[in-house]
């Protein structure tokens, strides 16, 4: 299982990936999440990324392809990986062709903007594990408190109301094309938004016929 997904910021990739990759068995490669651990390090990726990311950029793409494709080299990922957040604009999946990189499908998770704002501004996000969390659909047992590890739970940075619309906004114009990128190579399968989680896993695992 090679997969790439796709969809706006908050449209439930990050929570798919984590499932589907229990379910295959594969691991799932968050660019996100690798940046936020860099960041946190203080690395020089880290370091080199922090502005991009708080502000809602994306981060240059020498930076990304060069994170994945070292990732995407290491053991675990000989039969097949989820990549969540990536590729993100035109040149990055041509990077990812052009070094060999496959994938058997991309999926894209379709949920409208009003939907994707209401759940950004809801989301916080364990500090320490990056567990995440909806102040009304799934808030921790402990207001403030991760149920996984006791960390501390936050809004992210980039998830502040000003820079949402932002980030929607450079997902149409870069992400969003990657849809026909996909499509003219016969790899594109979609999932419209569903209720919960469970029901967009059941018509995911249906898509791609799991
Ligand atoms: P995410 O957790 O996927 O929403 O990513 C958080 C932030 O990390 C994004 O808003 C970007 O600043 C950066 N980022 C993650 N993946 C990429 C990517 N493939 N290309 C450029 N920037 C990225």
């Amino acid at each position: 299982m090679k997969l790439i997904l796709l969809g706006a910021p908050g449209a439930g990739k990050g929570t798919q990936a984590e499932i589907l990759s229990r379910m295959c068995k594969v691991p799932t490669i968050s660019t996100g999440n690798i940046l936020r651990a860099a960041m946190k390090n203080k690395t020089p990726v880290g370091i080199r990324a922090k502005e991009y990311v708080d502000s809602g950029k994306l981060v240059p793409d020498d930076v990304i392809i060069g994170i994945v494709r070292e990732r995407l080299a290491e053991d675990d990922c000989k039969n097949g990986y989820i990549l969540d957040g990536m590729p993100r604009t035109i040149p990055q999946a041509q990077a990812l062709e052009e070094v060999g990189i496959d994938v058997d499908w991309a999926l894209s998770l379709e949920v409208p903007d009003e939907t994707i704002i209401e759940r950004l501004g809801g989301r916080r996000v364990c500090k320490d594990c990056g567990a995440t969390y909806h102040v009304v659909s799934s808030p921790p047992k402990t207001e403030g408190v991760c149920d996984t590890c006791g960390g501390k739970v936050c809004i992210r940075k980039d998830d502040a109301p000003e820079t949402i619309s932002h980030r929607l906004e450079i997902y149409h114009r870069e992400t969003a094309p990657l849809k026909d990128f996909y499509e003219t190579r016969g790899k594109l399968k979609s999932v419209g938004n569903m209720n919960t989680v469970d029901e967009t896993t059941k018509a995911i695992v249906g898509a791609l016929g799991l």
